[in-house]
């Protein structure tokens, strides 16, 4: 629902004004967190944001209830739009952000979860940076945090984890001839993620799950070592499937994401039994029903 094609609004390559000096740079961006996709888990700032931004900048994947909270009026420009085309290189994302403010407008960079986490929020930050455009960050509720609240497994719990790391299970080399970027496996550091008594969180792994179990087995983590996949955290519909990691690779073939996978002790402790999705409106008519 995100409105018509904005794609012949997009200015390209600093559009026309690159000329030097001959416009005060008079915009700014916003690189926002979104959080993991239910509206209630945006912080204030970005509600506020969103609501007086000139223009939004969204991901493919942001709910169209999150843009729904943008002023009507506002322009929103899909730079995730697959179906007519492919993604929009990074590359040229940063110069559309660059070329947005140069315009005068107030920009949200809306991005899935937090900016800084596996988000590439830095790249654009920098950009704008080098391009004297004011830029500030707005962090949000990362997809591993939302994950973990709602299964209720505690990312570090005395006695079974002292340590978590965020990892992601893909590495780009670099944006391929599509635009999309190019993977490989990622140069972690497996004895060290192996080590007992630490949760493991996996970004993008769902396809590396295979390679990812592998590799941790082989570095010494138990094969019995209890693995919880979520997917779509936080949306209705979630769904989260309690393994382990030897079985791992199974597991994770029949979801399509986007999903984390939380590995380590404290997976156990896992919430998996009916979801109930908590349907908008619920509360009230829990209140309704109470005695006045
Ligand atoms: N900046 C984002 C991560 C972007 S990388 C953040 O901080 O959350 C994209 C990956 O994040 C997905 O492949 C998936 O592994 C994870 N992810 C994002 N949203 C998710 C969600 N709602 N549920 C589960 N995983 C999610």
């Amino acid at each position: 629902m995100s409105g018509g094609d904005h794609r012949n609004l997009i200015p390209l390559k600093g559009g026309a004004m690159t000329g030097a000096g001959s416009k005060v740079i008079a915009g700014k961006v916003w690189l926002v967190g979104a959080g993991p996709g239910d509206p209630d888990l945006l912080t204030v700032r970005a509600l506020r944001l969103l609501q007086s931004a000139d223009v939004v900048v969204h991901d493919r994947l942001t709910p169209p209830e999150l843009l729904d909270l943008a002023r009507p009026d506002a322009r929103r420009i899909d730079v995730g739009k697959r179906k007519s085309r492919h993604t929009l290189p990074q590359d040229d994302i940063n110069q559309l952000l660059v070329a947005l403010a140069r315009e005068g407008l107030k920009v949200v960079r809306l991005k899935g979860g937090d900016p800084f986490v596996f988000g590439r929020g830095g790249e654009e930050l920098l950009t704008l940076r080098q391009a004297g455009v004011e830029a500030e960050v707005v962090p949000g509720v990362t997809a591993a945090l939302a994950a973990a609240a709602g299964a209720g497994v505690p990312l570090t719990h005395r006695g079974l984890a002292q340590a978590v790391t965020f990892v992601t299970g893909h590495a780009a080399v670099k944006d391929g001839e599509a635009g999309e970027p190019e993977l490989a496996e990622p140069n972690l550091d497996w004895p060290v993620l192996s080590r007992p008594n630490h949760t493991l969180v996996v970004y993008m792994g769902l396809t590396t799950a295979g390679m990812l179990a592998e590799r941790l087995i082989a570095a010494g983590r138990e094969a019995s070592t209890p693995v919880l996949i979520v997917e779509n955290a936080s949306r209705s519909n979630e769904r989260r499937v309690l393994t382990r990691l030897a079985e791992l690779p199974k597991a994770a073939a029949g979801l399509d994401g986007p999903a984390l996978l939380v590995i380590g002790e404290v997976a156990a402790l896992a919430e998996v039994e009916p979801l109930i999705a908590s349907a908008p409106g619920s509360l009230e008519s829990q209140a309704e029903r109470r005695p006045a």
